[in-house]
């Protein structure tokens, strides 16, 4: 062997050595990239050595290029395995990563509920629209006459006071019930009227347990020819016992006042907390029964204000407060719940 031909193969033997190394230490398959470049590249170790070949003697070029190409193969080979290494690696952390996991618990949607207010408002609609009655609304913001006036609500009325309502100006006001709508339908139609209207009233309260400057309200309207008080009665008392779910709902007529009814009662039921008792109960301040509606026969002045002949027509009304039925059906002590937007006491309801 030449001097020339001895260097050439130790160089080689310590590239070799020191190549298998750094393939086996590469971590990643950037790292191991790079040591390929070092090696084979253009400007690689091994393949300088090939470059370098033409320096040779002619004689011994062959055996050296055969040294040096089972070298490149051997590396080009061990290059090959450590990088289907280095793939399966990242791979299996990769699924590591991105498996997953069942124990973790499934992301929660909320699904939202409808308002406890809105689900006593459905049902008595339902009641209502089941027997025959139209469901009519109209405006928040209503006119002194159809408010008061043609609800035979004089001037002097206690209820006009301005302590009562909110006015926008003398003429124009949040309506305080939702009668107005029934004027209104009365207005456009003749009899026979069967009609529900449900929605928001206004009155300047300041808020209570039991009071609250907005509230809703549904008000019935039933005028045909021979309708009387039996009627009135037989279509609350069949309405309370299917809203309260009992059949035998003991519903009592309490004689009362209201200027657009004569004559008018106040609607009791035996009180759904202590079931009549009463001693000591809050809900129906010892009495065993609770106040649930207003009621009457239509008064033939309001007749008279709509051009409803009064001699020929006759009809009740009645009017009960949707929030005080969902106090009394959920068992809710406090009106102002209702309005506090606070989830913990509407999620009860879902
Ligand atoms: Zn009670």
């Amino acid at each position: 062997m030449s001097s020339l031909d001895d260097g050439l193969n130790k160089d080689l033997d310590k590239i070799v050595a020191s190549a298998r190394d750094a393939i086996a230490t590469a971590t990643d398959l950037a790292a191991l990239e790079q040591v390929r470049v070092q090696l084979l590249g253009k400007k690689g170790e091994v393949t300088a050595l090939l470059k370098a070949l033409g320096k040779l003697p002619a004689a011994e070029r062959p055996a050296a290029g055969v040294e040096i190409n089972r070298a490149k193969t051997a590396l080009q080979k061990e290059i090959t395995t450590r990088k289907a290494q280095l793939l399966k690696t990242d791979l299996d952390s990769r699924i590591q990563s991105a498996a997953l996991d069942v124990t973790l618990p499934g992301r929660h949607t909320d699904i939202g509920a409808l308002h406890p207010i809105t689900r006593v408002l459905n049902r008595i609609e339902d009641f209502f629209l089941g027997v025959g009655y139209d469901l009519v609304e109209g405006p928040e913001i209503e006119d002194d006459y159809h408010n008061f006036e043609a609800l035979n609500l004089p001037a002097h009325h206690p209820a006009r006071a301005m302590h009562d309502t909110f006015y926008v100006n003398p003429e124009i006001l949040l309506r305080t019930h939702t009668s107005p709508v029934q004027v209104r339908v009365m207005e456009k139609r003749q009899p026979p009227l069967r009609i529900i209207c449900p929605g928001r009233a206004y009155r300047v309260d300041p808020p209570d347990p039991s009071h609250a400057p907005m509230f809703h309200q549904v008000e019935g309207l039933f005028i045909d020819q021979d309708i009387s008080f039996a009627d009135l009665k037989g279509t609350v008392i069949e309405f309370l016992r299917v809203f309260f779910e009992q059949d035998d709902l003991q519903v009592r007529f309490r004689p009362s006042y209201f200027p657009f009814t004569e004559p008018s009662a106040e609607v009791d039921v035996v009180c759904v907390h202590c079931f009549g008792d009463g001693g000591g109960c809050r809900v129906c301040n010892h009495t065993g029964w609770v106040e649930v509606m207003g009621s009457g026969m239509v008064h033939p002045r309001v007749l008279e204000y709509a051009d409803i002949d009064a001699e020929k027509y006759t009809g009740f009304a009645f009017g009960m407060g949707a929030d005080r039925l969902a106090m009394l059906r959920y068992g809710v002590d406090d009106l102002r719940h209702f309005l506090d937007n606070d989830l913990r006491f509407l999620q009860q309801f879902q």
